[in-house]
């Protein structure tokens, strides 16, 4: 699959518009190289054509969903069969390593597979009435278009965790991608509409639109009428916008924000798991995912035991040009903006008393594209400015000397994504997932805090947002529910008893 120079600013299903937007320019955090150049779509753009995914909701929801799952088994199949191709395309466009890049079509990949059970799946409950012959139940219908706004750290994932999961449900879709991601959108989108040319059953063209653009484009989307549910994954502040003008006309939206996770490493921990799990999460994806850790508490009494254990896997990173290099562990960040963001925090820490520097990685940085070192730095206690997510490879390492001190400083920031508990005491890993532990939508026991399984619900609590995604019966957002209660006699009992004499 090669990559085209330029994109339309708007795609319907096989239609393309050139639009007259802002000009964008993809260039490769890798090494700074263009390799596009368009013009992105404008809000007037979008007007005109979000009425075409309602009229493709009034025929797709009459599909039967066991055959909407099979649009998704195809479309699946091509994901499987040019696995390299979309990898390739993700690590040009943001910079993935290699085994990252291929994880994240593996994801699609697996999201495909859920959704496609999923689709003989959509089951209701039947409640006992209380009323004799009556039955009374619950359904879940199709819900209308679903409008995706996504981050650049998941260019394909996350729109196929929302994808796969509408389209089962009966609902066509408008994705906004990241303005730093429209390459992976194009190829996505074009996975499907090759499925859809596979299917022996007709599927209306605008089952999926692809509007590329900022956040205008993107604001527009929140504000349509036409879209019931906005599903919105990036910055808080992006929540905060989204939720206000999607509740203003009482829509519905499914928020996957800002993390800032965080690891307790207890003395009962296996330190040589612990400094794997601490390390992966906090320097995968150059520190650029939501789960990524920021903050890592650690016992006292092993803190230093730990610390040279961590300042040993920090010193054996390799950074580099992922398309040049398979064997690099860190590949860039995603622009000079994020490059600057990481230093100005970076600094702001190590001039903060009772702050040092404790680990480093010693390998040589790209002399093009957009590299950092992930660094490592000791705080003597939780400072305000680590509320806030750095989105890069900074980690703040912290001692604690009880349990509860360190389950307070897990919950301590205003973001409740991710959170992990390194032990083998039961009861330590029981406190850490019961009421009075972590305050995360995702509680983990000697797993890293970044990556997640797709059979689980995602997502977390706070600023993060509340929303679930991908498994478990996070499809619920995805549809209506009705209730029915269905009388098969002849008779017709009123509520409290009333009677008429007719
Ligand atoms: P961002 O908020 O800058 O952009 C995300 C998307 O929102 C882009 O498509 C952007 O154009 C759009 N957007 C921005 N302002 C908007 C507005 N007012 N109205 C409508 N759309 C708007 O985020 P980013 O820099 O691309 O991604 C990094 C952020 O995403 C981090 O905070 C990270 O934690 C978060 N993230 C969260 C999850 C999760 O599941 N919780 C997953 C991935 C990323």
């Amino acid at each position: 699959m090669m990559i085209s120079q330029s994109l339309p600013g708007l795609i319907v299903g096989n239609n393309n518009y050139e639009c007259e937007g802002h000009v964008i320019l993809p260039s490769s955090p890798t090494n700074d190289e263009t390799f596009g150049s368009f013009s992105s779509a404008t809000p007037d753009d979008l007007k005109n054509h979000i009425n075409e995914s309602y009229d493709a909701f009034l025929q797709w929801r009459k599909v039967p969903a066991p055959k909407r799952g099979e649009l998704i088994r195809l479309m699946g199949n091509v994901f499987r069969e040019h696995k390299q191709d979309f990898a390739e395309i993700i690590m040009l466009e943001v910079g993935k390593i290699k085994q990252e890049a291929l994880g994240e079509v593996q994801e699609v990949i697996d999201i495909c597979d859920f959704a496609v059970g999923l689709s003989r799946q959509l089951h209701g409950l039947t409640i006992a009435s209380e009323r004799p012959d009556h039955r009374l139940m619950e359904q879940w219908h199709p819900l209308g278009p679903v409008g995706i706004i996504t981050a650049f750290n998941f260019p394909m994932a996350v729109w196929a965790w929302n994808a796969t999961l509408a389209i089962v449900c009966g609902n066509p879709v408008i994705w906004k991608p990241s303005e730093k991601a429209p390459f992976c959108a194009e190829a996505c989108h074009r996975a499907l509409m090759k499925a859809v040319e596979m299917c022996d059953f007709e599927v209306p063209n605008a089952i999926s639109i692809v509007v590329n653009g900022y956040a205008d484009v993107g604001a527009e989307l929140a504000k349509s009428t036409v879209v019931p549910l906005i599903s919105a994954t990036g910055s808080t502040t992006m929540g905060q916008n989204v939720a206000v003008a999607v509740a203003k006309r009482f829509g519905r939206s499914l928020l996957e924000l800002g993390g800032n996770a965080a690891m307790i490493i207890t003395p009962n921990a296996d330190l040589n798991l612990a400094v794997k799990a601490a390390l992966f999460s906090a320097i995968g994806t150059c520190g650029q995912r939501c789960t990524s850790l920021r903050r890592l508490i650690v016992h006292e009494s092993i803190y230093d035991a730990f610390v040279t254990k961590l300042k040993a896997g920090y010193a054996s990173l390799k950074i580099g040009d992922p398309l040049v290099d398979d064997s690099v562990h860190v590949g860039p960040i995603i622009d000079d903006e994020a490059k600057v963001n990481m230093i100005v925090a970076y600094n702001r820490v190590l001039n903060t008393v009772g702050s040092r520097m404790l680990c480093m990685a010693k390998s040589d940085l790209p002399s093009k594209g957009s590299y950092v070192f992930p660094v490592a730095v000791e705080v003597s206690e939780h400072h305000e400015f680590m509320d806030e997510e750095v989105f890069g490879p900074l980690l703040y390492v912290m001692k604690y000397s009880t349990i509860e001190q360190a389950i307070e400083l897990n919950n301590r920031v205003p973001q409740g994504l991710s959170s992990t508990i390194i032990t083998s005491n039961i009861a330590e890993a029981e406190l850490f997932c019961s009421p009075v532990g972590s305050d995360c939508g995702l509680a983990n026991v000697n797993v890293g805090t970044s990556g997640a399984e797709i059979g689980g619900a995602f997502g977390g609590e706070k600023q993060t947002g509340g929303g679930r995604e991908s498994g478990s019966d996070a499809w619920k957002a995805y549809m209506r529910r009705q209730t029915n209660s269905i009388n098969y006699s002849v008779e017709m009992p009123l509520a409290q008893g009333v009677k008429f004499e007719l």
